[in-house]
């Protein structure tokens, strides 16, 4: 008989299976001998009162063993079967092909960027340099803009059942089975780039191809039908069925889009900067401690407040992370950020943004790119006044709010470099004002936020696309090109990599192979 409650569990206890089993046996009232086994379904922690501790819940088996899990996949070979062209290989892209081999499809993935190990080289370049390669960068390359980030593996979606699919294989691809009970699932960006070979190596196993280096420059159609596409070296590849994962960075598509006068529409999207402490601060915020138990892990936030009818949040919390010099092209700053596994890096950073809509921009409902060209300016504002090389605008917490420029900057973890600057030159002064106005208030909700210690540094401004590529609901192919599925983040239809992933299992499902 198998038995789930939810049990606390110190968290200096979180490995010890002797004192779970005694917690279960006591919750059950049962003789501890009775319980031969327990699985974690689900745990996160709990921090609301000065104990803190992990709430579980538990599955406890009575009088019975419980059975290994094992998570394998069992594909056939689609050497012979129908080509389905993925643009891009990031979460939606991977998922995607991987779904196709479940469905007897045949991937071919074109990446216009590298292999996970040769991209490794020009973000070394990127962060030692300053030096931006347009077609190898934080975004573009295998495993997309998911590959060296954070890896956090959570969605405000609540299509459950197509989230555990996703984990699981990433599990069989070589991700512990941690993300699967884990409230607040991550992987890091040391495990990432094996997992994502390990991806790519079981679709090539089973018939799928993969290109690399290779950039999509146009769609090839005729007769309102996707008929393949062209390659930045001329070559033409055939397939009736086209999905585009590129990404919220790949302008050239949109731009792809527009010249084949194929619609597109101008999408919100959130923009504001990078804010970093020191991980200390917050773990003491957060555990009501002065140092952080070696049994916790690095402490998280989330924040929101609503400041002149805008809603400011706290977007992408990295705890123990780094922040990312994430341009793709010259001349512009955006930044993001990513941790390893372990999380253990001394800041915590976030994205800390505002909603900017179509009413915010001139023009922005006639013109589809007016979104776009708002942030291209914001990011270009962005190199100007750091000064060039992918030195970052930089200004401290609270100098920002009192409208100084701050005399010198906290030591922190962007790499290329930050210049202290007054923000108001970069960002738009409904957002400078909002984020003012958030950022004292954030420190009410919690102790120590609000210091001179934080950091702010812009521009966070590719939290998702500023532009939407419709689809049709029932097919989710464009609705002038029969075929051409617009998948994942780039497009619309995404905003992460979980998100992404299912986006991209949702095209291929909705390829009709009647
Ligand atoms: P992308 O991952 O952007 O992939 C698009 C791919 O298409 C790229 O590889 C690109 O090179 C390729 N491409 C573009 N144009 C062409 C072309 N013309 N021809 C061929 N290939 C092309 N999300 C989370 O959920 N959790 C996190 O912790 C997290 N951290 C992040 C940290 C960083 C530093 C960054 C940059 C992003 C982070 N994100 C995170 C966001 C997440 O990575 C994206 O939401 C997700 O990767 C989107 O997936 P996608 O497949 O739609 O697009």
């Amino acid at each position: 008989m198998q038995k789930e409650i939810e049990i606390a569990i110190l968290p200096e206890k979180i490995e010890d299976e002797q004192y779970i089993l005694q917690q279960g046996a006591k919750m059950l009232r049962l003789q501890p001998q009775q319980l031969k086994g327990y699985k974690i379904r689900k745990r996160s922690i709990d921090a609301r009162s000065k104990q803190v501790v992990y709430r579980a819940r538990v599955i406890f088996y009575i009088d019975e063993f419980p059975l290994p899990e094992i998570y394998e996949n069992h594909f056939k070979s689609v050497q012979s079967g129908k080509p389905v062209i993925i643009i891009g290989a990031g979460p939606a892209g991977l998922f995607a092909a991987i779904r196709c081999i479940e469905r007897g499809l045949k991937p071919i993935v074109i990446e216009r960027g590298k292999k996970v190990q040769d991209r490794r080289r020009d973000l070394a370049k990127l962060n030692r340099e300053g030096t931006v390669n347009p077609e190898s960068n934080y975004c573009f390359g295998e495993g997309g803009a998911g590959t060296y980030s954070d890896g956090k593996l959570y969605t405000r979606s609540n299509k459950r059942g197509d989230v555990d699919k996703v984990l699981k294989l990433f599990v069989s691809h070589g991700a512990t089975t941690d993300i699967l009970v884990n409230a607040r699932p991550h992987i890091g960006t040391n495990k990432l780039p094996h997992i994502i070979e390990a991806m790519r190596e079981s679709v090539i196993e089973f018939g799928g191809e993969f290109l690399f280096d290779q950039r999509v420059d146009d769609i090839l159609e005729s007769f309102g039908q996707a008929r393949g596409v062209k390659l930045a070296s001329g070559e033409e590849i055939k397939a009736d069925h086209v999905i585009v994962a590129t990404g919220h960075s790949a302008r050239d598509i949109f731009e792809l889009f527009h010249r084949n006068n194929w619609l597109i529409e101008a999408k919100a999207f959130a923009l504001g900067v990078r804010i970093e402490h020191p991980q200390a601060i917050i773990d003491q915020a957060q555990y009501h401690c002065q140092v952080r138990s070696e049994h916790l892990p690095p402490a998280y936030y989330s924040l929101v407040e609503q400041v002149n009818d805008r809603g400011v949040f706290s977007f992408c919390m990295c705890p123990g992370g780094v922040i990312a010099p994430c341009a793709t092209d010259h001349n512009e700053i955006v930044v993001n950020g990513w941790s390893p596994s372990k999380r253990n890096n001394p800041h915590a950073n976030s994205g800390t943004v505002i909603q900017i809509n179509l009413e915010d921009v001139p023009n922005a409902l006639n013109d589809p790119f007016a979104l776009l060209d708002f942030q291209k300016q914001i990011e270009h504002r962005a190199f100007e006044v750091g000064g060039g090389n992918l030195v970052a605008p930089a200004q401290r917490m609270v100098d920002f709010v009192e409208g100084r420029v701050s005399l010198d900057l906290p030591e922190n973890s962007y790499k290329p470099g930050t210049s202290s600057a007054d923000l108001r030159e970069v960002l738009p002064t409904f957002v400078h004002e909002a984020l003012r106005g958030a950022l004292p208030i954030f420190g009410k909700k919690m102790k120590g936020y609000y210091t001179n210690e934080a950091i702010l540094v812009g521009v966070e401004s590719r939290t998702s696309s500023p532009i939407r590529i419709p689809r049709n609901k029932e097919n989710l192919q464009h609705p002038q090109v029969k075929g051409l599925y617009p998948c994942g983040e780039g497009a619309g239809y995404a905003g992460g990599i979980i998100s992404a992933a299912i986006d991209g299992i949702n095209c291929v499902d909705a390829i009709d192979l009647s």
